[in-house]
């Protein structure tokens, strides 16, 4: 049975850029709702059950229809929001600040700089239709999929950063101002997971 993990930081502690509001609903509602619907749809298929959500998702195309939807969407989400929480941070308190060593290094070698990155991740979140979130891959790409599609369900590595842009991670408090939201979003993006994500992903 998967879990939601708990925040590693207080629902308001983000407050400067997400309200505790949005906090509660998205980590106690949504990311609860992607796994109570997850754990159901695999009741019924006790020989996926020891399988982490990673493999799941990589072998989405190969498990039996009736439980492909579930997974793509309700496993993609837990997934998703896992390491969504793991991305963020109080602002001057881990959050925010531009990342070091090896991440900035290979950021600045593929973009010319760090604000080139940030504007040009900026600009697929604010493209990006609809709901779905971007992503920063371990081979410096930017990437984006759509609703809670996983890059690992196409053959694609883990994320080494990512946002998520459903109306959901901001309407309450931005309304339809996505690119306040994203704008505020690299005050508390905590690097030092991206950082080591990057390194362990990088190998
Ligand atoms: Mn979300």
């Amino acid at each position: 049975m998967f879990e939601v993990p708990a925040l590693p930081y207080a629902y308001d502690a983000l407050e400067s850029v997400i309200s505790r509001e949005i906090m509660e609903l998205h980590h106690d509602k949504h990311h609860h709702a992607y796994v109570e619907k997850l754990n159901a749809a695999l009741a019924q298929y006790p020989n996926l059950q020891g399988k982490n959500i990673e493999t799941l998702l990589r072998e989405l195309n190969t498990l039996p229809g009736a439980v492909r939807t579930a997974v793509r969407n309700n496993g993609g989400g837990h997934y998703n929001h896992c390491l969504f929480w793991l991305w963020m941070a109080p602002a001057g308190q881990g959050g925010g600040g531009e990342p070091q060593g090896a991440l900035r290094d290979d950021i600045v070698s593929r973009y010319g700089s760090f604000d080139a990155f940030k504007e040009q991740f900026t600009e697929k979140a604010l493209t990006l239709f609809g709901s779905g979130w971007v992503w920063l891959q371990p081979n410096m790409d930017i990437a984006t999929t759509a609703n809670q599609d996983s890059l690992l369900s196409e053959g694609g590595d883990e994320p080494v950063l990512g946002l998520d842009v459903w109306e959901h991670a901001y309407y309450l408090d931005y309304r339809n101002r996505r690119d306040d939201y994203v704008k505020n979003w690299w005050e508390i993006v905590n690097w030092r997971t991206a950082e080591e994500r990057y390194e362990k992903l990088s190998k």
